[in-house]
C-alpha cells in the first residue's frame, strides 16, 4: 500500500520534541517524513506563524467514544474521525462505556472496531480501576495492563474510597501504569448543577464548589505519597484540573518532587462559568486588568439564551479567575497536557432541563481553535501550547503508544504531523463536526486556525476538502 506525498515549502514548523519552532519546509514520500528543513537568513524571509504550520500530531489523553454500549452518541469510527478532524494522531479512550473496560475482551471490541474503521488514528485505551467502574474491587489490573491499556481510570467518577485508589496506586505503579484520577468529592457535589459563584446564584442553579476538586486532588496526591516509598514506580495523573486551588496542590507536590501530573482541556481554560448565563466571550475577555471576573449583566457580554445544555459539563465551566489559572498553569509547566474529555451525547441526553442534562461538551473538533485563540490573545505562547497537545502527553504515555514517549517532527519515521492554517477560520456547524455528538457551546461560532492535512502513521486521516 503506497503512502501519501506531500512538500510544504516556506511553512512554519513546530516541534517541542527539539525545541525549535521557525521557518521551513517538509518533503513527506509515501507517507515517511522525509525530510525537515529549517530555514535561515534569506530563504526564511517573510515567513511568520501566522500562516501555514506544521506541527506534531495531537494526543488526546482524555476521549470518549462512548461504543460499546451508546453508539447513538458516537462509535469509535466517528469519534477517530472526529479526532483526525481536530488534528488528533493518538487518543487514549475513556472505559466508562457499557460495559465499562474493566476486562481485556472489551478492550479487544474496540481495537477491532478501530481496525475496522480503517482510521489511521492511534487508539489506545485506559481500564478500570474497580471492576464496573462500581468503586468496590480492583480490576484485574494486571490482565489489562497485559492486554495494552495505558492507565487506569473510573472516570465520570472519581476512584470512591482513597483505601481502593491507595491499592490502585500501588499495584499500578508496580505495573508501570498511572491511575488516571478524576478529582470529585461526590459528596460535595451531590445535586450540583454548574460552578459555584455569582453567575449560579443570579440563574438560580445549585453551587459546585471548588473543594469539591481541591479536597479530592488533596486526598490522591496524598495517598501517592503514602504509597512511594514501597512503591517507587507509583504515578498519579489528575484529569480535568479546572481551578487554581487544584494546581497550587499539584504545583507544591511536583515542587517535591513526587511523580504527578495533570491536563486541562481547552473549555477550561478559554470558557467560563457566564456561558450558562448565555456570555460568548472568552476568559481573558471575562476578567478586568486585575485579573478579576467582571459582569457579565452589567457588561452586555449576554449573547445567547441561558441555561444551554451545551454549557453543562463535569467539571463545571468556572469562574474567569479559575480559567486563568488554568492558562498560568499551562504556561508554568504545572499543567503537563491539554486534554479534550471530549464528550459526545445524543442530542436527546440534553434536550432536557439543565441540571438534568447529561455533563459535556464534544470537543475533539474545536479543541485546537479555543487553543489557538488563547495564542492569539497572547495567554499562551504557540511553542508552549503545541507541546501541551503534543510532548507533554506522549512523555505521559511513554512508551505504550507507537510513537515511543515523544512526539517530534522525525525525520524518516511514518509522518505524523497537522497542517493548520493559522490565516484562516472556520464556523462551528452541526453538520461540519465528524462526531456525532453536536453537543457543543460553540456552534455558530468562528474559531481560528482551520487544520488542513491531519497524517497519523503514514497515512491521511483528515484532509480538508473546503477549497476556503
Ligand atoms: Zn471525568
Amino acid at each position: 500500500m503506497s503512502g501519501p506525498d506531500l512538500d510544504l515549502s516556506r511553512v512554519w514548523l513546530v516541534d517541542p520534541a527539539s525545541g525549535r519552532e521557525g521557518p521551513g519546509e517538509i518533503v513527506v514520500t509515501d507517507g515517511i517524513l522525509e525530510a525537515v528543513t529549517w530555514l535561515e537568513g534569506a530563504d526564511a524571509d517573510g515567513i511568520d506563524d501566522q500562516g501555514v504550520i506544521v506541527v506534531p500530531g495531537f494526543i488526546d489523553l482524555h476521549t470518549h467514544l462512548r461504543e460499546p454500549g451508546n453508539e447513538d452518541a458516537e462509535t469509535v469510527a466517528t469519534g477517530l474521525a472526529a479526532a483526525a478532524h481536530g488534528g488528533f494522531t493518538t487518543v487514549v479512550a475513556m472505559p466508562n462505556t457499557a460495559p465499562a473496560l474493566d476486562e481485556p475482551s472489551v478492550l479487544g471490541r474496540i481495537l477491532g472496531a478501530a481496525a475496522s474503521s480503517g482510521s489511521p488514528v492511534e487508539l489506545l485505551a485506559n481500564g478500570a480501576v474497580t471492576v464496573g467502574r462500581a468503586g468496590e474491587t480492583l480490576a484485574a489490573l494486571g490482565e489489562l495492563a497485559d492486554a495494552g491499556v495505558v492507565g487506569f481510570s473510573d472516570d465520570g467518577s472519581p476512584v470512591r474510597s482513597a483505601s481502593i485508589l491507595r491499592n490502585a496506586l500501588a499495584y499500578a505503579g508496580a505495573l508501570g501504569l498511572p491511575i488516571v484520577d478524576h478529582p470529585e468529592d461526590v459528596t460535595q457535589t451531590a445535586g450540583a448543577e454548574m460552578g459555584d459563584g455569582v453567575v449560579a446564584t443570579v440563574l438560580g442553579l445549585r453551587g459546585w464548589p471548588v473543594a469539591a476538586e481541591a479536597t479530592s486532588v488533596a486526598r490522591a496526591i496524598a495517598m501517592l505519597a503514602e504509597v512511594l516509598p514501597d512503591v517507587p514506580g507509583a504515578r498519579l495523573h489528575l484529569t480535568h484540573v479546572s481551578t487554581g486551588e487544584s494546581l497550587a496542590l499539584i504545583r507544591l507536590a511536583k515542587a517535591r518532587g513526587w511523580p504527578v501530573t495533570c491536563d486541562i482541556t481547552p473549555h477550561h481554560l478559554a470558557l467560563t462559568d457566564e456561558w450558562v448565563a448565555g456570555a460568548r466571550r472568552f476568559a481573558w475577555d471575562a476578567v478586568d486588568a486585575d485579573g478579576v471576573a467582571r459582569d457579565p449583566w452589567a457588561d452586555g457580554a449576554l449573547l445567547a439564551a441561558p441555561y444551554a445544555a451545551s454549557t453543562r459539563v463535569n467539571p463545571p465551566l468556572r469562574c474567569a479567575e479559575d480559567a486563568m489559572a488554568c492558562l498560568a498553569a499551562l504556561r508554568d509547566g504545572t499543567a503537563d497536557a491539554i486534554a479534550t474529555d471530549h464528550a459526545p451525547h445524543a442530542a436527546v441526553d440534553k434536550a432536557v432541563e439543565f441540571g438534568e442534562a447529561a455533563n459535556g461538551i464534544s470537543g475533539i473538533e474545536t479543541a485546537i481553535g479555543l487553543v489557538l485563540a488563547a495564542v492569539d490573545a497572547g495567554e499562551l505562547p504557540l511553542a508552549r501550547a503545541i507541546a501541551a497537545l503534543t510532548t507533554g502527553p506522549a512523555l505521559i504515555l511513554g512508551s505504550r503508544s507507537r510513537r515511543g514517549g515523544a512526539a517530534g517532527l522525525v525525520e524518516g519515521a511514518p509522518a505524523d504531523l497537522v497542517v493548520i492554517d493559522r490565516s484562516a477560520s472556520w464556523t462551528v456547524t452541526a453538520a461540519g463536526l465528524a462526531s456525532r455528538g453536536k453537543n457543543s457551546p460553540l456552534l455558530g461560532m468562528d474559531l481560528p486556525g482551520r487544520v488542513l492535512v491531519t497524517l497519523a502513521g503514514g497515512r491521511i486521516a483528515y484532509e480538508s476538502t473546503d477549497p476556503g
